[in-house]
């Protein structure tokens, strides 16, 4: 199969194309264009122009496009599961959950573009300001880059295109190179469901060169960007003066406090370890333990991690596949290698079968560790036990990053102290960081990036708040 470019409504053929292939058959799957530095200019020039049919569109109209996009990928679950799970390895069952919060997603945009609205403002608050009436209106920015990631490429696409459609705005997207196929077919859903032309473009390619394009131009008016904190830096620090959100990674920690019930949290704390291979921005990846219930908690874990079933994401009982890529099995290898080199137990896995990483657990690992303090993205998580609930806090805390955390607790005041000392974007009391649903707001503190996406609120940041003030006589 050829996949082209999709840019100004049609399908669009370049010089260059370059190999996908399945990461865990190693078959090849597709030809996936490369798109040159004219293709790009081209989707941006196409995106400018339909900025204007966009921005006049009016809400309804949006909201109908928006649901029709929803409804499609409802009626085609299964294709659109099997597209993720063969181009990213995700296990079926996982893909299609991701299909089904990618249909959530756009439901959310299509009924959140009918709500975009402003407010009255009491003018006369102010001396000088009587005799006015003013209130405020969000226009959309215009022209938008999306540059997303491989491990949810479905969902996290609706998570741009959504409220960028919702809000009136046009977008140039570029998908991760490991996974542009659920991408295009998107683009082919927004198509029949009578998105003007050039209102969405996709464009595939090496990020730095189709990344440097969007970033450069001019007329793009803000960057969206989901993946990795150095990619992300290197956005933040070129963009100029354009509108940035960073949706970025993380070492998501869990506290789990004593007087938990083990054996019923123990399922949700090994799915979110281990889910999509921990290629989960908010994956489980440290884990700290009361020391009273230590050991129960350590063969629980390691009982339940045995009861995954490991090998091919197209086969009905897989939890576990492949990983994206060989490099990252070897480099989640050489860490866990140094983790355990420096004192760390392997109580479980370790081992590697072609791209696929067996779940793995440590217990005792160095805050320093790079399987600590840096985000592993791979199936492997780390225990280490507590006496005292706020020094517990204090090494969630010690992270350069802060996506979201964890904290199982009965008592209601460390629960509070947990949600008020926790130095992360969202915490989740009760349950694992690695929760999400599609319209909460969503992002990080520190190194996780900044700005929220959450329709509601990446349709604030992709929109302009203009004042209107009329002065009476
Ligand atoms: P990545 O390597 O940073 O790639 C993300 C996207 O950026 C891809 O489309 C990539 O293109 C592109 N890119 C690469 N270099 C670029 C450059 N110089 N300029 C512009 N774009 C560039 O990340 P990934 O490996 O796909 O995804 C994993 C990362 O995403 C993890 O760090 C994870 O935590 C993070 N993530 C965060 C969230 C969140 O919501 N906070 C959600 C999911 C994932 P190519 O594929 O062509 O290189």
């Amino acid at each position: 199969m050829k996949q082209n470019l999709w840019i100004n409504g049609i399908i669009v053929e370049t010089k260059s194309y370059r190999p996908l292939s399945n990461p865990f058959t190693g078959e090849k799957i597709a030809e996936v264009a490369e798109a040159s530095k004219e293709d790009v200019k081209r989707a941006i020039e196409s995106a400018a122009e339909a900025a204007r049919v966009m921005a006049e569109m009016d809400a309804h109209k949006r909201a109908d496009i928006l649901r029709k996009v929803a409804d499609y990928i409802q009626e085609e679950r299964e294709e659109c599961a099997r597209l993720i799970s063969e181009e990213s390895s995700k296990p079926l069952k996982a893909a299609r959950a991701e299909v089904d919060r990618t249909v959530m997603t756009y439901t959310f945009a299509s009924e959140e573009a009918r709500r975009i609205h402003g407010e009255t403002i009491p003018m006369d608050a102010a001396p000088g300001g009587e005799g006015r009436v003013a209130y405020t209106v969000r226009e959309p920015l215009g022209v938008i880059a999306a540059i997303t990631p491989f491990n949810f490429p479905m969902n996290l696409v609706a998570h741009k295109v959504g409220p960028a459609i919702a809000a009136g705005n046009t977008i140039v997207l570029k998908p991760a190179s490991q996974t542009p196929l659920s991408a295009y077919k998107i683009a082919s859903y927004f198509h029949k469901a009578g998105l003007p032309a050039g209102a969405l473009n996709v464009v595939t390619g090496s990020g730095k060169s189709v990344g440097d394009v969007l970033i450069d131009d001019e007329r793009v008016k803000k960057v969206t960007f989901t993946g990795s904190p150095e990619v992300g830096k290197y956005i933040r620090e070129n963009a100029g003066l354009k509108r940035v959100t960073l949706e970025l990674g993380s070492n998501s920690a869990l506290i789990v406090d004593e007087g938990t019930d083990l054996s019923k949290v123990m399922p949700r704390i090994v799915m979110g370890a281990f889910s999509n291979q921990g290629q989960v921005c908010i994956s489980i990846q440290r884990i700290y333990v009361h020391e009273r219930i230590a050991d129960e908690f350590v063969s629980l874990l390691v009982e339940e991690s045995g009861q995954l079933r490991v090998g091919d994401p197209l086969d009905e009982e897989t939890d576990v596949a492949a990983m994206i890529s060989a490099g990252d099995v070897n480099r989640a290898k050489s860490w866990i290698h140094d983790a355990v080199e420096n004192g760390a137990e392997l109580v479980f896995g370790g081992e590697s079968e072609h791209q696929v990483l067996k779940p793995t657990v440590l217990l005792n690992v160095r805050s320093t560790d790079k399987v600590s303090c840096e985000e592993l993205f791979a199936p492997v998580v780390h225990i280490n036990t507590f006496n005292d609930f706020d020094e517990a806090i204090d090494r969630v805390n010690e992270s350069k990053f802060g996506l979201q955390a964890g904290v199982y607790t009965k008592d209601l005041q460390k629960a509070f102290k947990a949600a008020r000392r926790l130095h992360v974007g969202g915490v989740m009391i009760n349950d694992i960081p690695t929760f999400r649903v599609d319209h909460m707001p969503y992002g990080g503190v520190k190194q996780s990036g900044t700005g929220r996406e959450g329709i509601k609120y990446a349709i604030e940041e992709m929109t302009e708040l203009k004042l209107v003030a009329f002065k009476l006589d």
